[in-house]
């Protein structure tokens, strides 16, 4: 069985993710989504509600399993029993820092590769960060989130400006 793991930080889940997600899902029997957790950033969501969103929006991509771990990638790639890393790239910015990432995990685990998908053309500029500063201005959100977790987006933005 072709297993894949797509990582990141998924804070929150945004179309271009999504797009990346249905395209991989379609090169391997199964696609792990797995939110990285960092302990050193605090993020909008938390690890247990990002996946909550995810596995709202992927439900009906039966390949596709949805996780969080704090585990080194390399090390999850391994208990997994995943071969290769899916990551997408925007821009060429993304390219020198996801190289040297593959080339770690590779020196960490031998047994995996990365692979790389490009950005669908629509999606480029798009990144968690930006949906953010979005969200912040009252922006239409359908162009950058599934609209499945819009709500809860909005609603969370809410309650943390209100807690600051
Ligand atoms: P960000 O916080 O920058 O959105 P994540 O860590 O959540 O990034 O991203 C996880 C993976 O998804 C990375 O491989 C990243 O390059 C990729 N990615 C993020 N946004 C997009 C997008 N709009 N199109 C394609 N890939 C993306």
């Amino acid at each position: 069985m072709k297993i894949a793991i797509y990582p990141g930080s998924f804070d929150p889940l945004t179309l271009g993710h999504l797009n990346i997600i249905k395209r991989a899902a379609r090169c391997f029997d199964k696609l792990i989504v797995c939110v990285m957790v960092n302990s050193q950033k605090k993020g909008l969501f938390s690890p247990e509600e990002r996946v909550e969103l995810i596995r709202r929006v992927v439900k009906q991509l039966p390949n596709v399993e949805v996780d969080a771990s704090a585990l080194l990638l390399a090390e999850y790639a391994r208990q997994r029993r995943a071969r290769v890393i899916v990551k997408g790239l925007r821009a060429f910015s993304d390219f020198e820092a996801e190289v040297q990432m593959a080339v770690v995990n590779r020196k960490l685990n031998p047994n995996i590769d990365t692979m790389f998908l490009p950005s669908n053309e629509k999606y480029t500029y798009l990144s968690s960060t930006v949906v953010k500063e979005m969200v912040r201005y009252g922006a239409d959100l359908s162009d950058f989130l599934p609209r499945e977790i819009i709500e809860d987006v909005k609603k969370k933005m809410d309650d943390s400006r209100r807690e600051n």
